[in-house]
């Protein structure tokens, strides 16, 4: 697609992540003109990125289950997402050619596990249905109501009749979504919330023990950090500890609740006390190997977990099964924000109208990763993305409809 000069789409889409393309895709569908602009080379780069995971796009369970994990910003997306949620996520990747399983935890997937061809398929069907796209052209801010941006060919300065901003969160700089806008939106008085990293891994300053260990899975435990609890695998690294368990409760552990791990979660208390009463004279990691089959990932972390109570006398069984099934792990601060799989923050909901036009500044609309929501990973993050992106793009088309 080539950039028509001179641009004169009714709409203009800022942001081609999977927000703004939706977006684009429902205001071309109601016969609009639409412009979309992109900062980097290429459209969908952090998209692209989340299919080297395998695209989770949404998360096959009833409506209410998944809106409640948006948290506090659950009742603010519940309509969109129930316009918009897993049952119409996975009917529109089919409509775009693309087959797609469900995992037994529920999320759903693409069977090609990757973005692109769900990308080019989209692409092809907005090119269909007339947007054109002009790639390179980063958006700099307002000047005097005017949106300006920096472009291969100069700066250049536009003043569409509405404006749909989708440049997405504050993470992964590379791939486009650096939060840069932010500054440019606080000077135009729309409220916004601090970013913060979201699904993230933590600092953990390992004894020399745990050296053997970094890179190894930990499997069969059961996590909790303060009002959040999961059970599912993560990973030990040399700077500390990541992976989806870990990232299901980053937000608790971000706000400062200890981690607890459950190293034996299917044996009850008085069973693994039993076990260890027959100890006799072995060692006590050949204990927790022969008797509670605990692997040596496991083990290093409660010797890990007990160097703070070195020169102590044993604890008795009761007290040690006490400790195997809630060890815990001092974490130091979360890795820096542009590792984070998400962020939390961004255009506040009092800054937005039900139909997310910012109040500061009618006709541009605001959708995707930066408006200050968070969820966990589970294809909630492309979900709402999509669905905030649609309902941002239907009034936005109702907007051009009235004037
Ligand atoms: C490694 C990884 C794996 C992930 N896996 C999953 C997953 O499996 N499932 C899931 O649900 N989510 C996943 N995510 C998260 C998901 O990719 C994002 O939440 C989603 O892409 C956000 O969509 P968006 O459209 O709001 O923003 P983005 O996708 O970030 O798109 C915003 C676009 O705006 C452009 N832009 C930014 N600033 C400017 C500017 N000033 N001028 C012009 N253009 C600009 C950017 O270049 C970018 O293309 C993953 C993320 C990562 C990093």
């Amino acid at each position: 697609m080539q950039i028509p000069t001179p641009i004169s789409p009714d709409a203009l889409v800022i942001g081609a992540g999977p927000a703004g393309l939706m977006a684009a895709e429902t205001l071309a569908s109601a016969s609009h003109r639409v412009h979309v602009i992109e900062g980097k080379p290429s459209i969908g780069r952090k998209f692209l990125m989340a299919g080297k995971s395998g695209l989770n796009l949404t998360k096959d369970e009833p409506l209410t289950d998944f809106i409640a994990q948006y948290g506090q910003a659950a009742s603010w997306l519940k309509p969109m997402l129930a316009e918009f949620g897993p049952p119409e996520v996975q009917a529109w990747a089919q409509s775009l050619g693309q087959p797609i399983f469900t995992g037994s935890t529920g999320r759903v997937f693409p069977k090609a596990m990757k973005a692109s061809p769900l990308l080019r398929a989209w692409l092809s069907r907005l090119d269909t249905l007339g947007v054109t796209h002009a790639t390179n052209w980063r958006w700099q801010g307002l000047r005097d109501g005017a949106l300006v941006f920096e472009t291969a060919q100069g700066q250049q300065t536009l003043r569409p009749a509405c404006t749909i901003l989708a440049l997405g969160g504050a993470s992964w700089a590379r791939l486009g979504s650096d939060g840069a806008w932010a500054t440019g939106l606080a000077a135009a008085g729309v409220g916004l919330a601090p970013f913060q990293p979201a699904n993230m891994g933590f600092a953990v300053d390992w004894g020399p023990q745990m050296a053997p260990h970094f890179g190894k899975p930990v499997k069969s435990t059961h996590l909790t950090a303060g009002p959040l609890h999961t059970r599912g695998e993560w990973v030990i690294s040399a700077r500390g500890i990541e992976g989806g368990a870990i990232y299901m409760l980053s937000r608790a552990l971000r706000d400062g609740y200890p981690l607890v791990i459950d190293l034996l979660p299917d044996l009850s208390h008085t069973i693994v006390t039993q076990r260890l009463e027959k100890q006799g004279k072995t060692s006590l990691s050949t204990h927790l190997r022969k008797a509670l089959h605990l692997d040596p990932t496991r083990i290093a972390l409660v010797h890990e977990c007990a160097r703070s109570a070195h020169g102590q006398p044993q604890p008795s069984p009761a007290a040690r099964a006490k400790q195997l099934k809630a060890l815990t792990l001092h974490i130091t601060h979360p890795h820096p924000m542009d590792e984070a799989i998400s962020t939390a923050g961004g255009i506040q909901q009092s800054s937005l109208t039900d139909g997310l036009e910012l109040r500061a500044r009618p006709g541009t609309f605001a959708c995707g990763e930066m408006l200050d929501w968070e969820s966990t990973t589970g294809g909630y993050l492309i979900t709402a993305c999509l669905a905030t992106g649609r309902w941002a793009g239907q009034n936005a088309a109702q907007f051009l409809k009235n004037r």
